[in-house]
């Protein structure tokens, strides 16, 4: 373990998850033909299927295996009148210090020496000369125009959150979805912000993907609502193999409340930066619909015509980034370790969020080997992910698909034009079985289907 590796308390740096996910064509800088764009970055082949897989998982504890959530695609571009009526015209701001000498920006309340009330006076890297300014309020809001004149009638917003984009069609969803409370809608979608410090690869970027379920309640459940919803949202991690000693729930100090929140904890996952926000919770109380409420004119609130019951109802927030959540499973994946005097890097994914599940690979390009494992590569494809390798030797073979966290390998060898059997290759006990090439597929899908803890957890 080098140094740095050690210092890390996830024992992974984030330079080493970087540079995992460009070699494996995870993920790679933005525009980097053009020199990059900060903090953006593009997902190729296996992030874009990992980062699906994550959503699906969302999408299936929301909606699949539940029958009180219903799901929403909301435009990213909204009438500025909601994000008055939300407040983050006014209130989404970050405090924002400048250096007067390396012009550099940092975010005031993140500044070691930031402290209630008291301006930071030290900056990472501050020379001698260093003087930072007051801190001003800095909107994080992306402002475009809509239409193609540009005066003050055409300002618009690219979406900071998706919450809103479901508060704004509560009314679309109790008619015509014939929902009561408590029922709750799910959407999943990118959103925006100018953030001063972005950084620390895709942890926090301007531009991000996120996982987000308004769940109305009557006003007297939403505590209990409240409660309940840590609990899930905190198993949903573990249920796909977070280790349990690099998760916590944090829950807010009075002074870190946003303006419409009663009570919010995050859920941290211990990063190699250190304990970050993964996801938070929020208890909304009824400030959204009240606010939409009066700035649209519209009712929106819930109204039993049996009992005459009429309430606004109360809305328990947990909001999860997809990026965020993409980068915990990697970090919690990743391990190194020495097989036969060699050293193999390896991402322990759960099954179920690993991009590739089984790669088909004939033991050599010759002797009718690649055609029986296209053969049977062609057999698995449609039901489970799967890829064919045939380059390089076995054992090459086999590090690409362990880097990639391929949890299966199937090999075709001379075996197997004799007697139809394959090898069956497991990444984290390495050990290998010969079994039927017939019912592969039905094989994987149990095994896909079984109860996973992480192997890191010895
Ligand atoms: P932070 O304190 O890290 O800025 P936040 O409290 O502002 O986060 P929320 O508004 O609660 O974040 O958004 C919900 C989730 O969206 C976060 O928990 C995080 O996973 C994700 N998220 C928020 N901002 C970013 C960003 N700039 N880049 C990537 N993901 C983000």
């Amino acid at each position: 373990m080098s140094e740095e590796q050690a210092a890390a308390p996830t024992g992974v740096t984030m330079d080493e998850i970087v540079a995992l996910c460009k070699r494996r064509g995870f993920v790679f800088p933005s525009s980097e033909i053009y020199g990059g764009l900060g903090s953006t970055y593009d997902y190729g082949h296996y992030g874009v299927l990992l980062k699906q897989n994550v959503k699906s998982e969302w999408w299936r504890a929301m909606l699949q295996e539940r029958d009180d959530i219903v799901a929403l695609d909301s435009a990213i571009l909204q009438h500025p009148k909601v994000w008055e009526a939300s407040g983050h015209l006014a209130g989404f701001t970050d405090p924002m210090v400048d250096c007067k000498t390396c012009k550099l920006r940092f975010r005031a309340d993140k500044l070691e020496d930031a402290a209630c009330g008291r301006k930071p006076s030290k900056h990472p890297g501050e020379g001698p000369d260093c003087e930072l300014t007051d801190s001003r309020e800095f909107n994080l809001m992306f402002e475009t125009t809509v239409g193609p004149v540009k005066d003050s009638g055409s300002v618009a917003y690219l979406r900071p959150e998706t919450a809103q984009g479901i508060f704004i069609n509560f009314k679309n969803v109790l008619q015509f979805a014939r929902r009561k409370p408590p029922f709750g809608i799910a959407q999943v979608g990118k959103s925006f912000r100018n953030e001063i410090t972005p950084g620390n690869f895709i942890f926090r970027t301007r531009e991000f993907e996120q996982m987000e379920m308004e769940y109305f309640t009557a006003p007297d459940q939403a505590d209990a609502w409240y409660g309940r919803w840590i609990e899930t949202r905190l198993n949903w991690y573990l249920d796909l193999g977070i280790r349990p000693d690099f998760l916590r729930v944090r829950p807010h100090d009075a002074d870190e409340l946003s303006h419409y929140s009663s009570a919010t904890s995050d859920v941290e996952y211990l990063f190699p930066i250190g304990w970050s926000e993964l996801e938070g919770i929020a208890n909304r109380g009824d400030f959204d619909l009240t606010q939409h409420a009066k700035f649209s004119g519209e009712k929106l609130e819930y109204f039993d015509q049996q009992t005459g019951e009429r309430y606004v109802p109360h809305v328990i927030e947990p909001a999860a980034g997809a990026d965020r959540a993409t980068l915990a499973f990697l970090v919690d994946a990743y391990d190194t370790e020495e097989v036969e005097g060699r050293k193999r890097t390896v991402l322990k994914l759960h099954p179920k969020l690993a991009p590739v599940k089984v790669a088909v690979l004939p033991l050599v390009s010759r002797d009718g080997m690649p055609e029986r494992a296209r053969e049977i590569f062609a057999e698995l494809r449609p039901v489970i992910q799967a890829e064919y390798d045939e380059g390089g030797s076995i054992g090459k073979r086999y590090r690409r698909q362990d880097e990639i966290g391929t949890p299966w390998g199937v090999t075709v060898d001379g075996q197997t034009l004799e007697d139809g059997t394959v090898t069956l290759r497991d990444r984290d006990s390495l050990t290998q079985e010969r079994v039927n090439a017939e019912g592969l597929a039905e094989l994987l899908t149990a095994k896909l289907a079984e109860p996973w803890t992480s192997p890191k957890l010895g």
